[in-house]
């Protein structure tokens, strides 16, 4: 019977050629890449380089590294966005909402009253996989957006060590 749990990197939106090469920054195994869909300005995405389903397939050292990396990446997104929290999720499984069964750490800056419901993003995060995964969907960047954006946020996450 099929695991809905595993899938393989030829069918991964994450491991496709146009979205390895969009990341804004880097650590030795993860990549932060923004959401071309946000939820809220600068919300954006930690994803290993390797394919993994979940986060019980790393090593402890891989999973510190990624803490360490989002913590960066998230300092430099509450700077850019002006933001003075965040949040940060991980769907792993199925059954917890994953859509794209490759890992990935959403990361959400905050600011007072940005959302009506303070914990509304919560419920959107699913419905939100389905827009990366929909090309045609109309919140989605488009390309001279993404890339200007992405092009900033390298600049700020490259001018902090
Ligand atoms: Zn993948």
């Amino acid at each position: 019977m099929d695991n809905p749990n595993i899938s393989s990197p030829d069918d991964c939106l994450f491991c496709r050629k146009e979205i390895v090469e969009k990341s804004f920054s880097q650590s030795l195994n993860f990549k932060a890449i923004y959401n071309i869909a946000p939820i809220l300005p600068g919300h954006s995405l930690i994803i290993p380089k390797s394919h993994y389903t979940s986060l019980f397939e790393l090593p402890d050292t891989e999973i510190a590294e990624m803490t360490v990396f989002a913590k960066k990446i998230t300092s430099v997104l509450k700077t850019f966005f002006q933001c003075d929290g965040f949040d940060w999720t991980i769907q792993d499984g199925v059954s917890a909402g994953q859509t794209v069964l490759h890992l990935h750490l959403h990361i959400i800056p905050r600011k007072p009253l940005d959302l009506p419901e303070g914990n509304e993003w919560y419920s959107k995060i699913p419905e939100n996989e389905e827009k990366l995964l929909d090309s045609q969907h109309r919140e989605r960047l488009n390309n001279h957006e993404y890339i200007a954006i992405t092009a900033k946020l390298a600049q700020a996450a490259g001018s902090i060590p």
